[in-house]
């Protein structure tokens, strides 16, 4: 099926790491990601963006590049008439970040709005012992700073997965504190059910990262995709 393809296609490539060119894995397992696509050249983008018809955000994409913004690899609000320039901009980046660096394309995607949405982690990680972790928690530039999150064995059940939402400190986040709309609590439990699946499904993915997965009062969108296969 579609998501087997998608992932020998990063084997053929000869790189164990993926990265937002593999997001149609996401929705392959239904797990919404924000329109757009993996472009290899400036006009294609903007053709991308013209389809959007708004403000995109555009992404290097490149195995040798993990954390993308890092070295100014993500441009956020970008209008369509800057899109040819933006496309040139970001590969010079790649390229003096590291010259031999394999550039796969640009992504051009969909604005999301983080204003009304709550920036969440989604990860997984094989271990030898327990099998895969599934990991959920507070994500986007507070990953690292807040270190909010719980792990869970996958497959998790539905009750398991409410848990997770239960288990992080910063719960009352998604459930509508300081007059913010809670989040749709249901898709976000759907959305760990769903990753649960797909890592049960495909052994040789040994690490996974939907970073972040943007919790709305309407749903979620996978925005970022990393992943390994060993
Ligand atoms: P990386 O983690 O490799 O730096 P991301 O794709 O996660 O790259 O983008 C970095 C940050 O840019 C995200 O955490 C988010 O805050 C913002 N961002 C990325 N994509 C979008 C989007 N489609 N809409 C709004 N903000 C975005
Ligand atoms: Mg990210």
């Amino acid at each position: 099926e579609r998501a087997r393809e998608i992932l020998e296609s990063g084997a053929r490539r000869g790189s164990n790491r993926l990265g937002v060119e593999a997001m149609e894995l996401l929705d392959a397992y239904g797990i919404p990601t924000p329109q757009g696509d993996v472009v290899s050249s400036p006009v294609e983008a903007e053709a991308i963006a013209e389809d959007i018809g708004d403000d995109v955000v555009m992404k290097i994409v490149s195995p040798d590049i993990l954390h993308k913004s890092d070295i100014g690899g993500v441009e956020v609000g970008v209008p369509v008439e800057e899109v040819r320039d933006t496309y040139e901009d970001l590969v010079v980046r790649a390229r003096n970040y590291q010259e031999d660096a394999t550039i796969l394309g640009v992504q051009v995607q969909e604005m999301v709005d983080l204003d009304n949405g709550v920036e969440t982690i989604l990860g997984m990680n094989r271990d030898p012992q327990f099998g895969p972790l599934l990991l959920f928690g507070l994500g986007g530039i507070f990953v690292e700073v807040l270190e909010d999150n719980t792990v869970s064995v996958a497959p998790v059940s539905e009750n398991e997965a409410k848990g997770m939402l239960d288990d992080i400190d910063s719960a009352p986040l998604l459930r509508g504190a300081r007059g913010r709309d809670p989040v749709d609590e249901a898709t976000l439990v759907e959305t760990i059910q769903r990753l649960s699946q797909l890592v049960t499904d495909f052994p040789a993915i040994v690490e996974l990262d939907i970073n972040p997965l943007v919790a709305t009062p309407d749903g979620v969108q996978a925005v970022d995709l990393r992943l390994t296969l060993d």
